[in-house]
């Protein structure tokens, strides 16, 4: 899922600085299963928004919702007419959202509300971990389903590097080598003969180290019914 964290409370008052009206609008996906943007996020905020207006005498108008997705505009389309009613919308969705609102609310602005931060799985109650860095060419099927983009502090594609110790990586004890990881998985399948093969010279072109990426699926184009 894509994870999310709240931005600190000033920096969220600063940028609703000036504005009477503001829409607090969640997301129902992903930053929902995280707990940084869905329909209890944006209730708690609204609760402080209100207590700091209250304490500062400013007259501030809040309205609340939590449409499915930000980034769908089938979602999007239902509250055009409500967030008409306001001066600013705060979203609390990944920036993909936030765009993609900005983007159908012109010339309404539009406010993030979260800083959007990584590809996780959920860990422990309450924990997010890194696993994939969306580099466009999963090479998962190498190295025993860990990803050394995401996971090597320096990216190896053939790791690990000197500092790898003990199991560990040399950026931080408390974070394991993701080469002794692929390492120690490879092993168990049986599969320790891929540590020998080199990965040649990557061609991060399918990353995001180039240009916008989009994905056209020809297919997929008239499934659900509406014209182009
Ligand atoms: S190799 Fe690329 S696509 Fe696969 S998990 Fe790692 S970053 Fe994601
Ligand atoms: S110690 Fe391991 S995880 Fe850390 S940078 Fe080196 S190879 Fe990557």
């Amino acid at each position: 899922m894509i994870v999310g964290e709240r931005k600190p409370f000033n920096e969220i008052r600063a940028m609703l600085e000036g504005y009477k009206k503001v829409l607090i609008l969640g997301c129902g996906t992903c930053v929902s299963v995280c707990m940084a943007g869905g329909q209890k996020e944006v209730s708690l905020l609204a609760s402080q928004l209100r207590m700091d207006a209250r304490l500062r005498k400013t007259e501030m108008v809040l309205g609340e919702n939590t449409i499915q997705r930000q980034c769908d505009r089938e979602y999007i389309e239902p509250i055009v007419e409500q967030a008409g009613n306001y001066d600013v919308v705060l979203s609390m969705a990944c920036g993909a959202g936030v765009q993609l609102l900005a983007e159908m609310l012109t010339p309404l602005p539009v406010v993030p509300a979260l800083n959007t931060t990584f590809l996780a799985v959920a860990d422990r109650e309450g924990t997010w971990l890194e696993r994939c860095r969306g580099c466009g060419n999963c090479i998962l099927a190498d190295t025993g389903g860990i990803c050394p983009v995401a996971r090597c502090a320096k990216s190896l594609f053939n790791g690990p590097c000197g500092g790898s110790k003990e199991g560990k990586c040399e950026v931080s004890l408390d974070i394991p080598c993701a080469w002794q990881l692929i390492y120690d998985r490879l092993s168990d399948l049986g599969q320790l003969s891929q540590m020998e093969i080199i990965q040649p010279i990557r061609d991060w072109r399918p990353s995001d180290s180039g240009a916008p990426r989009s994905i056209v699926r020809e297919d997929a184009i008239g499934v659900s019914g509406e014209k182009a």
